[in-house]
């Protein structure tokens, strides 16, 4: 099998996947969109990925994706996923459409001032920490409301959801919790604030099937589609 078939059986799956959760849920496969997970893969994985209709991607390193991006077809599109140190923001603003891992008000902040300087606006997930595990990066969800309120009065970023990551679990199953979690917080945040949060970024290679069963419009996917890094 030449690579070229490999990368499409592997994108191919991972369509079947989500189009199998959807049934399941009764979502319409459209709802969810696939965010490539390119880090630590050299742009011929990138050309590959756009050759086969991918045009999305997701980076977790300022600095990789900085050294990246220019080799990469020009019609690519790309999401910060990482925490970011507020000292790179600035280089992020010109790279990235969207970030995933915002997780603290001064990030925030430094996005949105980077942003307004480069003339340019930013979608942003908030990166919530659910199972409140202290190794993990997000908000805690005390601290959530507040920040959206916040939000509102920041030019040049826009909230568009929340983003999670989940405690780390060989069975899937026991991912779901988090993932459904997440979405109930949405929904009375979204009632509190009047912030629609329509984006929910939720479910990696190995646990997408549960979060779009649990409402993810966005899955991160990276090895279950350019392979092991
Ligand atoms: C690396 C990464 C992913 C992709 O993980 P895979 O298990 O390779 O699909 C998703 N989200 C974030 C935040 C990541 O850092």
């Amino acid at each position: 099998m030449t690579d070229q078939e490999s990368f499409s059986t592997r994108l191919l799956a991972i369509q079947e996947r989500i189009a199998a959760a959807c049934a399941k849920a009764g979502r319409r496969p459209d709802d969810v969109q696939l965010l490539a997970v390119s880090k630590s893969h050299p742009p011929e994985a990138i050309t590959e990925a756009v050759s086969h209709g991918l045009t999305i991607f997701g980076e977790s390193k300022i600095q990789e994706a900085r050294a990246k991006i220019p080799l990469c077809p020009s019609m690519a599109r790309w999401h910060m996923i990482g925490h970011m140190q507020t000292n790179k923001i600035k280089y992020a603003v010109h790279l990235f459409e969207a970030v995933h891992s915002v997780d603290s008000l001064r990030v925030l902040e430094a996005l949105a001032e980077a942003a307004s300087a480069a003339g340019r606006d930013i979608q942003v997930f908030l990166e919530v920490n659910v199972s409140g595990e202290s190794s993990k990066y997000g908000l805690a969800p005390d601290d959530v409301p507040a920040l959206l309120e916040r939000s509102t009065s920041i030019m040049s970023v826009s909230v568009v959801g929340l983003m999670t990551m989940p405690p780390f679990s060989e069975d899937p199953e026991k991912t779901r919790v988090y993932f459904a979690t997440l979405r109930k917080w949405r929904d009375r945040w979204r009632a509190q604030t009047g912030i629609p949060l329509d984006q929910l970024s939720m479910g990696m290679s190995h646990d997408l099937d549960v979060a779009v069963e649990e409402g993810a419009t966005w899955v991160r996917v990276g090895t279950a589609l350019f392979g092991s890094r």
